[in-house]
């Protein structure tokens, strides 16, 4: 198998220090709809201009450079376990040219691995067989901060008389929302999973995210909800970083998944401002990035 390994350093790179244009210009937008001067659009001229900056010097967009999660396609014959040897050795080196902060931690003894590389969870690499010839690397680097707010409802939930259907759904997105009060660096991206168990309902709304932030759920009532909750959302008052104000929510995905009769989950994963996400195809031998 062809060594990618340098081409996965460079997805890396172009992830932590350059921010897709189109997170930028939601941003830039919710600049434009802030009250002049207010503490709201002074955050967003930080974040701006910390955007510009890290793209010209290529450091990283934010110190907390995140989780890096993997999402690959890949053909069926695919050698994975080269693959992940790759996607370490990449890590690693990336760590090394401090594109990335070291941010694997022993849960127990505390140490820092110092090369972000720690069990067979950290870096998370998904893998999905795809269509012959079909070969791409999604990545996103997950803020801390951004995902000690994500969570998960078991519904029905009485305290917020959120019952088992898109209502609900609804309710407990917008409670999550409430609850974070700008925490993990508002505004954000909200990435909804309904269904699945515990685990894959995570999983999904991670996976979510990698949707293109313009395109329209083909869904036509999760399209709607989509709409609806990021409006709703940015009527709550809490604003960038929770100083108030009206950007909250710049755009929310939610996918679906089935489940057993007897549970239904909706789980939300909040992406902050700092919403990295790249994607690498190799196509006819040659690599492109998006
Ligand atoms: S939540 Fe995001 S923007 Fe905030 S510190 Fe973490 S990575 Fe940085």
């Amino acid at each position: 198998m062809r060594d990618l390994t340098s081409q996965i350093l460079e997805l890396i790179r172009l992830t932590s220090t350059n921010l897709p244009e189109i997170v930028e210009k939601r941003l830039r937008n919710a600049y434009q709809n802030e009250e002049a001067g207010s503490a709201a659009q002074g955050a967003l001229e930080t974040i701006l201009k910390n955007i510009e900056m890290t793209r010209k010097n290529s450091t990283p967009i934010c110190q907390d450079t995140g989780t890096p999660i993997f999402f690959v396609q890949h053909p069926a014959e695919f050698d994975t376990g080269e693959l992940t040897k790759q996607i370490r050795a990449a890590v690693a080196l990336a760590t090394k040219r401090t594109y990335l902060r070291p941010n694997a931690v022993d849960s127990l003894t505390g140490k820092n691995t110092g090369n972000n590389l720690g069990d067979e969870y950290f870096p998370t690499i998904h893998y999905t067989p795809a269509e012959k010839g079909f070969f791409t690397i999604d990545l996103i680097l997950k803020g801390g901060g951004c995902e000690n707010v994500g969570a998960q409802y078991s519904l029905p939930n009485n305290r917020l008389s959120a019952g088992r259907d898109l209502e609900g759904v609804r309710k407990v997105v917008l409670d999550a929302v409430q609850s974070a009060q700008g925490e993990g660096c508002s505004p954000g991206f909200l990435g909804v999973a309904i269904g699945g168990d515990r685990g894959t309902s995570y999983i999904a709304s991670k996976e979510v995210l990698l949707r293109d932030l313009e395109d329209e759920n083909t869904n036509e009532d999760l399209k709607n909800l989509e709409t609806r909750i990021t409006k709703e959302a940015n009527q709550m008052g809490i604003g960038p970083m929770g100083f108030g104000g009206n950007a909250t929510v710049l755009g929310t995905k939610i996918t679906s998944t089935h489940r057993l009769p007897a549970s239904f989950f909706v789980t939300i994963s909040y992406m902050c401002w700092a919403y990295r996400k790249r994607r690498m195809i190799l196509a006819d031998n040659q690599v492109t990035y998006e």
